[in-house]
């Protein structure tokens, strides 16, 4: 089969062929259909995230259709149309995962980091581990929903009821959770770079009533704020703008430094969290949600062999939404 493969941070991805995978005990054999590109795959080539399995065949938020099942799979059967995503397996026995936190289990792998993902033809998953997929969307539009949705659905979760949501960083998550937030009679504000009129736009085109500059304060306190951009100077700022007792989360994995900041802006019971991952039921929610929304995703397609192209648009903010790569 063809994947690309990233043999060691800091290097192009390089396409390869490989041997068609052979699903394990518990795992199915998916043929992949779509694989959207995340800033997370971004942070692995970065070198950003410790310990990557090399050489990795990135991606995790794989559409694919299942062809074969390993021992004890049973789950799916031949044509099934499932999703894989980032959480690739927890060890359900640890304490993290009885509490219902599998997604802090120190055990844990995670697709296209620890494990081999979707920036192929093929790949193997867990089976317990993949979701059945709505229908009424079609592959490349319904993939940017399992991480870009998924964790964006989790940080929304955790920031509250909030009546005035703040989205710092307007890319796949945002638009996505956007339309969630709209849908659940929330009102969103939108914080982009500085002079980012296109990104400006596109806010306001996904519900966004205001959009505008992120270092600055909006035209209304906020209840709550969530950072997707991974930049640290954005702390201090979204706490900045949100209102006493406000929850300002932070969703990404990786950021820069988060510069010092006077502790007048956590005062008031500001609440400063991280969103770490996500846990199946997570998944099983938003999935559920994203067609009564109905959730619209915005997306660019590039063939598998252009994904080092489709990674370095994310990196230059040139992407409208979220980009996703169609093998063969
Ligand atoms: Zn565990
Ligand atoms: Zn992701």
């Amino acid at each position: 089969m063809r994947a690309m493969i990233l043999d060691a941070p800091g290097s192009p991805l390089r396409l390869a062929e490989l041997p068609t995978p052979s699903p394990g005990p518990e795992q199915v054999l998916v043929r992949v259909r779509a694989c959207a590109v995340c800033r997370t795959d971004l942070h692995v080539v970065d070198g950003e995230l410790p310990d990557p399995k090399l050489p990795l065949v990135l991606g995790h938020q794989v559409v694919g259709e299942v062809v074969g099942n390993g021992p004890r799979a049973s789950r799916f059967q031949p044509g099934d149309r499932i999703g894989a995503a980032w959480l690739g397996w927890a060890d359900g026995e640890c304490e993290f995962c009885r509490e219902g936190h599998e997604n802090l289990c120190p055990r844990a792998r995670f697709t296209g980091y620890t494990l081999d993902g979707g920036y192929a033809e093929f790949t193997v998953a867990n089976e317990r581990f993949c979701y059945p997929l709505p229908d009424g969307y079609v592959d490349v539009e319904e993939a940017p929903l399992l991480c870009a949705g998924l964790i964006g659905y989790r940080c929304l979760r955790l920031a509250g009821p909030a009546k005035r949501l703040g989205l710092y960083g307007f890319g796949a998550s945002a638009h996505i959770i956007a339309q969630v937030a709209r849908h659940r009679g929330q009102r969103v504000f939108a914080f982009v770079r500085s002079g980012d009129a296109e990104s400006e736009r596109f806010a306001r085109a996904m519900g966004a009533e205001w959009a505008g500059d992120s270092l600055r304060a909006g035209p209304e306190p906020l209840d709550a704020a969530i950072i997707f951009a991974p930049v640290g100077e954005l702390v201090p700022a979204a706490l900045r703008a949100v209102r006493p007792g406000g929850v300002v989360v932070c969703g990404g994995i990786h950021m820069s430094d988060i510069p010092s900041f006077p502790y007048s802006l956590l005062w008031e019971e500001r609440v400063l969290r991280s969103v770490a991952n996500l846990t199946r039921a997570d998944g099983d929610e938003f999935l559920a949600l994203a067609p009564r929304v109905p959730v619209r995703t915005e997306v660019e397609t590039h063939p598998l062999e252009d994904a080092g192209l489709a990674l370095e648009r994310l990196r230059r903010g040139l992407i409208k939404g979220s980009a996703v790569l169609v093998p063969g």
